[in-house]
C-alpha cells in the first residue's frame, strides 16, 4: 500500500471519529491499568461491568491489597482467568506501592515489570493515560493492518513496527484506537462487512464481502 492511501484511511476514520477512545470505562490511570489487565480475552463490557461494582470500593492499590486475592475475585468471577488475574492485580498493586508511590510509572520497562503486564497493556496504558503515541496491538488491529495492507507483518511485533513506521505522525496517537474500532465492528473477523465499511475503496484485501440479499 502506498503513502498516500495509508493517510487517506486514517484522515477518512479521523473524519468520522474526531476523537476516539477506549471502551474501557475509567477516571485515573490506575483505574485503567486495572481494566486493561483484567481486559485480556475478555470484552470490555465485562470488564465496565465488574469495575462498576469494584472501583467504588477499591479503585486505588491500597485498597485492591487490602481487598485481597480472594476479595478481587469475588468482583471478577464473570471474566475469563479470573484467579489468575486477580493474584496479578493484588502483587502489581503491591509493586506499585513498594516502588512507585503508588503512582503508575509512565514508563515501559517499569509497566511490563508488573505481573500480568505485558507490551499491549503498557502499550494501551502509556497511550491513553499518558498521551504516548504508542500503538497496541491486539487480535482486531492485526487482522486490520493485514487484511486492508495498511501495515503487514507475520507476528504482532512486525505489525507494530510497520504501523509505527507508515502511520503519519498526527495520526499516530489515535490509530490504536480507530483500528481496534473498525475491527470490533466493521471488518469483523469471520464476515467483514465491506459493503458499509467507509475505507473499502482504499483497501487492498481481495476477496471483499458482497451486501447480504434483501
Ligand atoms: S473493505 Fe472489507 S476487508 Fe477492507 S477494511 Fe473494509 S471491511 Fe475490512
Amino acid at each position: 500500500m502506498n503513502a498516500n492511501k495509508r493517510r487517506a484511511i486514517f484522515e477518512t476514520l479521523h473524519s468520522l471519529n474526531p476523537h476516539p477512545t477506549t471502551e474501557l470505562e475509567y477516571t485515573t490511570p490506575f483505574e485503567l491499568l486495572i481494566a486493561v489487565m483484567l481486559s485480556a480475552q475478555a470484552t470490555d463490557v465485562s470488564v465496565n461491568k465488574a469495575m462498576r461494582k469494584m472501583f467504588p470500593v477499591a479503585n486505588t492499590p491500597q485498597q485492591i491489597v487490602k481487598l485481597g486475592e480472594a476479595g478481587v475475585a469475588e468482583y471478577i468471577r464473570t471474566i475469563g482467568l479470573y484467579r489468575t488475574k486477580a493474584k496479578n492485580v493484588v502483587a502489581a498493586c503491591q509493586i506499585l506501592l513498594d516502588q512507585y508511590g503508588g503512582e503508575v510509572p509512565a514508563d515501559r520497562e517499569a509497566l511490563e515489570g508488573l505481573p500480568g503486564v505485558g507490551r499491549k497493556t503498557a502499550n494501551v496504558v502509556l497511550n491513553t493515560a499518558f498521551g504516548h503515541p504508542t500503538i497496541a496491538i491486539d487480535t482486531h488491529i492485526f487482522r486490520v493492518a493485514n487484511r486492508t495492507g495498511l501495515a503487514p507483518g507475520k507476528d504482532v511485533r512486525a505489525v507494530e513496527a510497520a504501523l509505527e513506521k507508515f502511520t503519519p505522525a498526527e495520526f499516530r496517537h489515535d490509530a490504536h484506537h480507530w483500528l481496534i474500532l473498525h475491527g470490533r465492528y466493521v471488518c469483523k473477523a469471520r464476515r467483514p462487512e465491506c459493503w458499509h465499511c467507509v475505507i473499502e475503496p482504499l483497501c487492498e484485501f481481495r476477496q471483499k464481502t458482497p451486501p447480504p440479499e434483501l
